[in-house]
């Protein structure tokens, strides 16, 4: 089932309905949170394995989310064997909430970094390391006509901080199927982040994304967001002219590789911009650190959302065991 925006709510997942705390303890923590939703460290106490429970809220402003939180689900559903993105454990619903029990990325977000100060702040073979993984994990969901809307350095996370991990990518919640394109015009990311396309309510595309690989990499290679203005409107004029800083003062000791990968995808028109897949065979990706590596021949088949199995939108009570 997918309506006219590009959601998609069958999913397969079964909801639980039995107590959430029956079978995971919270610890105090809170790994983040977003706009509507709390992300809790949690242990399984069947199996003492540390997860993430993104607790989402059904009613937000008044409204019935259920169906955007379906979405969530069905998009993580058809990227499990996307080795980038967060795995989906288990699902569980309770009267105000929808609750995600996902893999732990304890890395927390790649934000952290870059802005931390220099000894903590990525490398550019860090960022080269770090850019191969997202693009390989991006193509990945493109191939499968998802777009992800809202990849930002809060929605790309780390497996461990100190010594670095690996990328995951999470926050599903604004994305889209694209088989049926034309129609997702309405929706609006972090302005920062966001393609021109998306502030003059333009059809969106896998490029909408590529813009924000573009901006997430200019921020984790030098700590600063190449758009923002000192107030929104500013930073929308300067998203909409494409007025970036490429100069030598911003790109401190960064490769004009670096600078020249960029520049292949911050360009306002979506059909100039490099693809996924064009951008992991980008020379900067490619120079002379490991040359053995080729994340982009990783394999990645992914199973249609189309597929018809045991499709569930409703929740079921769960079966006393
Ligand atoms: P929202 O849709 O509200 O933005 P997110 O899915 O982005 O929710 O989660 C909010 C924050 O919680 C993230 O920015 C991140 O800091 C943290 N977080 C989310 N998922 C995980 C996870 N699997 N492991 C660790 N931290 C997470
Ligand atoms: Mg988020």
């Amino acid at each position: 089932m997918m309506n006219k925006n590009g959601m998609v709510t069958n999913i397969h997942t079964r909801i639980r309905t039995d107590p959430f705390t029956g079978n995971y303890e919270l610890l105090g923590r809170e790994l983040g949170r977003g706009k509507f939703a709390v992300v809790k460290k949690c242990v399984d106490k069947a199996t003492g394995k540390e997860h993430a429970a993104k607790f989402l809220r059904k009613r937000r402003k008044g409204e019935d989310c259920r169906m955007d939180i379906l979405n969530e689900i069905a998009v993580l559903e058809s990227a499990k064997t996307n080795p980038y993105v967060v795995a989906l454990h288990e699902v569980y619903e309770t009267n105000s909430d929808i609750i995600l029990v996902l893999e732990c990325a304890a890395g927390g977000e790649i934000f952290n970094q870059c802005v931390a100060d220099n000894d903590e702040a990525f490398t550019e073979k860090d960022v080269i390391r770090l850019a191969k993984q997202i693009l390989t994990g991006v193509a990945c969901l493109h191939r499968n006509n998802i777009v992800h809307l809202d990849l930002k350095p809060q929605n790309v996370l780390l497996t461990s901080a100190v010594p670095l991990g690996d990328i995951r990518i999470v926050d599903f919640g604004l994305s889209r199927r694209m088989d049926s394109v034309s129609e997702v015009r309405e929706i609006l990311g972090t302005p920062e982040y966001v393609a021109p396309e998306i502030l003059n309510y333009e059809p969106i595309s896998t490029a909408t994304d590529m813009w924000s690989i573009g901006v997430l990499t200019y921020v984790m290679l030098t700590g600063q967001s190449p758009f923002q203005g000192d107030n929104k409107q500013e930073t929308y004029l300067n998203v909409s002219q494409v007025n970036v800083d490429y100069s030598q003062d911003a790109f401190e000791g960064i490769s004009s590789l670096a600078i020249d990968f960029i520049k292949t995808l911050l360009l306002k028109n979506p059909r100039k911009r490099a693809t996924a897949e064009g951008c992991l065979n980008h020379p900067w990706l490619n120079g002379l650190t490991d040359p053995q590596t080729h994340p982009h021949l990783l394999p990645c088949s992914l199973p249609s959302l189309d597929e018809p199995e045991t499709s569930q939108s409703e929740s079921e009570p769960e079966s006393p065991a």
